[in-house]
């Protein structure tokens, strides 16, 4: 479904992502591992429009995307939950979930809207309160949740667990997890290799921008390299 060839993004000569090959089967849920400053929203801004990248080429479907507007990426079926969750604090949780479908007519928005949060009970007791009230952990599910609201065949996020109790984390990922389940193919990045690595199917590992390691959940997981440096 996404397939990344040779992808190499720099700002100005700082070089943050080079020789990147990542493929992202339809269904499937993958994952990259990196610590801080590894590359990983690079990776997805890359991929989203949102920086342009000097090398390689991305296909979604088989067609290329790498100089298509981020607002056709989504109507295209791909959409990005961004680094730490970005939802408007002074909007309604309600209406943060409406500007997700800004694609959408006004009478399909509000049905989306009552399709997407279906899988969040939190985000429809609390649908009239200001989004900046939320605690983090409901911020993220208001963020996957205005994600879903296009109806994406490809999810990606960029920091899932960022700022999350352990606990929270777990619930994050058991959502997405569901979403997965549900059909939505995931592409994911986050610092937590652990949960990132158990959650999904495959997995990959960036450092200093090039792809050090990749595998299958348990060939990472059992892997000394991994273990070392990302999983203690
Ligand atoms: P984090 O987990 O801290 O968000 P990351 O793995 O997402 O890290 P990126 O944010 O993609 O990493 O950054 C990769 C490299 O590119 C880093 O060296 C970073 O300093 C640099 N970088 C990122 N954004 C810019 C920018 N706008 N201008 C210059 N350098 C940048």
């Amino acid at each position: 479904m996404l397939n990344i060839k040779n992808l190499a993004t720099y700002y100005g000569q700082i070089c943050a992502l080079e020789k990147i090959n990542i493929n992202v089967k339809e269904g499937e849920a993958v994952s990259v591992i990196g610590a801080n400053g590894a590359g990983k929203s690079t990776l997805l801004k890359s991929i989203m429009g949102e920086v342009r990248p000097r090398n390689g080429t991305i296909t979604l479907d088989g067609k290329p995307i790498n100089n298509t507007r981020t607002y056709k990426l989504v109507g295209r079926g791909m959409t990005l939950v961004p680094e730490g969750r970005q939802v408007f604090p002074y909007l309604s949780v309600w209406d943060n979930l409406l500007l997700g479908g800004y694609t959408l007519s006004l009478k399909e928005r509000n049905n989306m809207a009552e399709e997407s949060s279906a899988p969040f009970p939190i985000l429809r007791e609390r649908k009239n309160q200001m989004a900046g009230l939320l605690s983090g952990g409901e911020q993220q599910m208001l963020a996957i949740a205005r994600a879903m609201m296009t109806k994406p065949k490809i999810l990606l996020l960029d920091e899932p667990s960022m700022g999350l109790s352990p606990k929270l984390v777990y619930e994050v990922y058991e959502k997405i997890d569901e979403l997965h389940q549900n059909g939505t193919t995931i592409l994911l990045v986050d610092q937590n290799a652990e949960m990132a690595i158990n959650f999904c199917d495959r997995a990959y590992v960036l450092m200093a921008g090039r792809l050090v390691s990749e595998g299958t959940k348990e060939e990472l997981m059992n892997s000394k390299v991994v273990q070392a440096s990302y999983l203690g």
